[in-house]
């Protein structure tokens, strides 16, 4: 590839929109343990996908990047800035699971990469695959996407150790400046302290997001998941940001749970549900919201009344796993950390890398070939997209499938990694 190649097929982003060139260089980081192999049928996957799609007028040039362990062996870097240059460069990238370095004070890789590239939203669309053996009895009914803000809250990684000197100053501080609120604390020893901030800024592009992905995939539901009826000024800050950003920058689009209170209340209207069939009526998306314990029992018991699902990054890392564990794990779940202004996206597996099964050509790639689907949907490249996800799902359905799938599913053909990726190939149909 000449320089002119090169720069002709980058990604070009204009106003948060892509222009993807015919031929698309892609930087991909195998990732460790099971990371090779399931990366290795991913891209056998995607390339099959993208050929049968475009029969050659379309093709992506895959540049490898490397972070982890794989990159400490070779550059003695965890995470080397040429990675995170290779990102920005080529604004979308894919990357598969990750060790974590433990301590030395090093980051987690994953954490740094969503930090440095600011890469605001994690995006975790959950849908069930007829064939995957599932712990409800209705998985078929989740659908839900959901938009994790991913750079505020208790995982800012503002921390103090107990029993720290800067544990004892801040608490210094904190009493000197604060003595009415310092009174709450129920003990001043040993007292590990985290903070929790949560902007209006930060809450405001996160559901701007939601709401253009709502808008964009023709979905009729966003509901805001918070826990702002104890923590007022946090979780019920990005609530009323939340309500206040949809109804000025959406307002023609949507009908509010917060627009039905003040109807309801001047009417004296009392039925339950009315909010939804008033904007089911007036072919508006309903916005509402719902607080996060009852939005668990509600995603278990009710999944269908879920479309999107916009909510603050503690929230949304446990809702993830629970709604992937509902539909038959996170092995099958994709995943991806979006910068919706400057276009990054880095698509990656949401499991770890799975070290006991690492070189057995054993693992299941789903979660990374689904991460792979989302990136191509991104790009706008929808036909290979669809083409993918038929052929995946129709592999599930007859149950050729890897270990994991195959357990407990009669007539299952357990496959390995590679044959799996086979199998789907060999379902690809224009
Ligand atoms: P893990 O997800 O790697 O493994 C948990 C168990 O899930 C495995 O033993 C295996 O039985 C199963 N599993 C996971 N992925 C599978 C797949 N594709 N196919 C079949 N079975 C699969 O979690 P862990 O053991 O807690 O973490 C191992 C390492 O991965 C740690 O270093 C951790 O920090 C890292 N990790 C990385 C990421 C990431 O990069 N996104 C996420 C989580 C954990």
């Amino acid at each position: 590839m000449n320089h002119t190649d090169q720069a002709n097929n980058i990604i070009q982003v204009q106003d948060g929109k892509l222009t993807v060139p015919n031929t698309t260089i892609i930087p991909f980081i195998a990732g460790d343990g099971i990371g090779p192999e399931i990366w290795a049928a991913t891209q056998m996957v995607v390339d099959t996908a993208v050929q049968t799609a475009y029969g050659g007028t379309r093709l992506i040039q895959w540049l490898q990047v490397y972070a982890g362990e794989e990159s400490f062996q070779l550059t003695g870097e965890w995470l080397p800035a040429a990675t995170l240059k290779a990102f920005e460069t080529y604004k979308v990238g894919i990357k598969g699971p990750l060790t974590t370095p433990i301590g030395g004070g090093i980051r987690s890789l994953n954490v740094a990469l969503r930090k440095d590239l600011d890469l605001y939203v994690c995006l975790r669309p959950v849908r069930y695959f007829e064939g995957i053996p599932a712990p409800v009895c209705h998985p078929e009914k989740v659908d839900i996407t959901i938009f994790r803000e991913n750079t505020e809250d208790l995982y800012t990684g503002i921390e103090f150790a107990a029993g720290s000197e800067d544990a004892k100053k801040f608490m210094e501080m904190f009493t000197q400046e604060f003595p009415k609120m310092a009174e709450k604390f129920r003990f001043t020893e040993e007292l590990g302290i985290g903070l929790k901030p949560v902007s209006k800024a930060g809450t405001e592009r996160l559901v701007r997001a939601a709401m253009n992905y709502t808008i964009q995939n023709k979905k009729h539901t966003l509901t805001l998941v918070h826990k702002g009826n104890i923590m007022k000024f946090t979780e019920g800050a990005f609530l009323a940001w939340g309500y206040d950003l949809v109804e000025r920058e959406f307002g023609d689009l949507v009908f509010t749970d917060r627009q039905w209170a003040t109807i309801r209340d001047a009417s004296g209207e009392t039925a339950a549900n009315q909010a939804q069939k008033t904007a089911q009526a007036a072919g508006k998306i309903y916005v509402n919201d719902v607080i996060t314990d009852a939005a668990f029992q509600k995603t278990l018991i009710k999944p269908e009344t879920f479309d999107v699902i916009a909510t603050t990054n503690l929230n949304g890392d446990y809702m993830s796993d629970a709604l992937a564990a509902q539909i038959g794990g996170i092995g099958i779940s994709p995943g991806a950390n979006i910068n919706y202004d400057t276009g990054i996206a880095i698509f990656e597996a949401t499991h770890g890398t799975a070290p006991i099964h690492a070189g057995k050509n054993k693992a299941n790639p789903s979660s990374l070939i689904l991460s792979a689907e989302l990136m191509l949907r991104y790009m706008g490249w929808n036909e290979a997209a669809d083409i993918l996800i038929a052929a995946l799902a129709g592999s599930i359905k007859v149950g050729e499938v890897t270990y994991d799938l195959a357990r407990g599913v009669e007539h299952a053909t357990q496959l390995g990694t590679r044959e799996f990726g086979l199998a789907i190939c060999s379902r690809m149909k224009k």
